[in-house]
């Protein structure tokens, strides 16, 4: 029987690929997602491209008892954490909310696993916890800090994780510190879908491309990068997911715990994705320079050879795979899942 890996989160942009991912690699996902901050359309499509229902429970990871019950029941080899709210102007609005979720799920999560002596355990952290990094690339052994709630709960959550493995030889954990997870699977049935105004580079250039923004506001033109435009390391969100896999498979196999950089070590600039997408897509994406957004860094890009080291993993797809991929997906779903949420829909 293949193993069953319990993905908290996993109907949302990064599980949904994640969980296609470990299908192809042999396993069995069960889905926990409370559809708080995305669509149960996700379900039909996974069913489409995997020929098989997916098992999803709807429930918070906040609910401890239903968390064990569903290790329990499913018999789960480990869990990859993805549920978490992660828009950081509105963790600065309301702290409570980010820490009640990010930390309270957490916590939760932990004492179920203890609960049911499931002790494997992937967990979504983010660049966000290297703050302003003094210089790039950024490697594993950099400095932490954090410079908003949301950032301030990955930390926390990184923390409880250290802790427990002091407490516990037995846990095996994967820290996972994505840097910027972009595009979409190459079906077009599968992507990003931001409810409201998209906080985010990517989804914002597919709106605007699509006709839904009239144009992209670039948040500063005078950092001090080539092009005074902000860098960052982005990922294709296949390859982010073929991370996960390549963590559960060594979680379960050689068994050490790690935290590694997600990334694929190139930095580009924002000019350069709206150049890139442009490419892509023959679209004009129109652009006007904006002040600088509160908190941003110039330039935040991996050094992801320690991933490559522990994992076997690297990144594969190119910053025009991921424009090509993510357009896809915009014109085949300009609604995007097109279901109206609990939020502001
Ligand atoms: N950005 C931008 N316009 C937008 C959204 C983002 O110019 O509408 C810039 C942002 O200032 C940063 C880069 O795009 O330099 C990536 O931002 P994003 O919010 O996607 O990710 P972050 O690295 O901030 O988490």
């Amino acid at each position: 029987m293949s193993q069953k890996i319990l993905l908290t989160g996993g109907a949302g942009y990064i599980g949904s690929h994640t969980y296609l991912a470990l299908v192809s690699a042999g396993f069995t996902p069960v889905i926990l997602d409370d559809f708080s901050n995305c669509s149960p359309a996700v379900l039909d499509r996974l069913q489409r491209l995997t020929g098989h229902p997916a098992l999803c429970e709807r429930g918070s990871v906040t609910d401890s008892g239903l968390v064990q019950r569903l290790l329990e029941q499913h018999r789960i080899g480990a869990v990859i954490h993805f549920a978490g709210f992660k828009a950081v102007g509105e963790s600065v609005a309301q702290p409570l909310k980010y820490y009640a979720n990010n930390i309270g799920g957490m916590v939760g999560l932990l004492q179920a696993m203890e609960a049911s002596a499931c002790r494997t355990l992937v967990f979504s952290s983010s660049a966000t916890v290297y703050g302003d990094p003094a210089s790039v690339p950024i490697t594993e052994k950099f400095p932490v800090s954090h410079t908003n709630p949301y950032g301030h709960t990955k930390l926390v959550c990184e923390d409880m994780l250290a802790a427990l493995r002091v407490a516990g030889p037995l846990w095996r954990m994967g820290v996972l510190r994505y840097f910027n997870p972009v595009g979409a699977h190459p079906s077009g049935l599968i992507g990003e879908d931001p409810a409201g105004l998209p906080n985010n580079l990517m989804p914002y250039v597919t709106q605007v491309a699509v006709g839904k923004r009239p144009y992209l506001n670039v948040y500063g033109r005078d950092y001090n990068t080539p092009d005074g435009t902000g860098v960052r390391d982005y990922i294709h969100v296949q390859d982010l997911a073929q991370g996960h896999v390549a963590a559960v498979q060594a979680l379960l196999g050689k068994g050490e715990s790690f935290t590694v950089n997600l990334g694929t070590g190139r930095g580009h600039s924002v000019l350069e994705l709206v150049s890139a997408f442009e490419r892509a897509s023959g679209k004009t994406v129109p652009y006007q320079f904006a002040p600088r957004r509160a908190g941003d860094v110039a330039q935040c890009y991996a050094d992801p050879s320690l991933a490559e080291d522990l994992l076997g993993w690297r990144a594969t797809h190119s910053l025009a795979d991921m424009c090509t991929d993510a357009w896809r997906w915009q014109q085949g779903n300009p609604e995007g899942y097109g279901q109206a949420l609990a939020g502001d829909r």
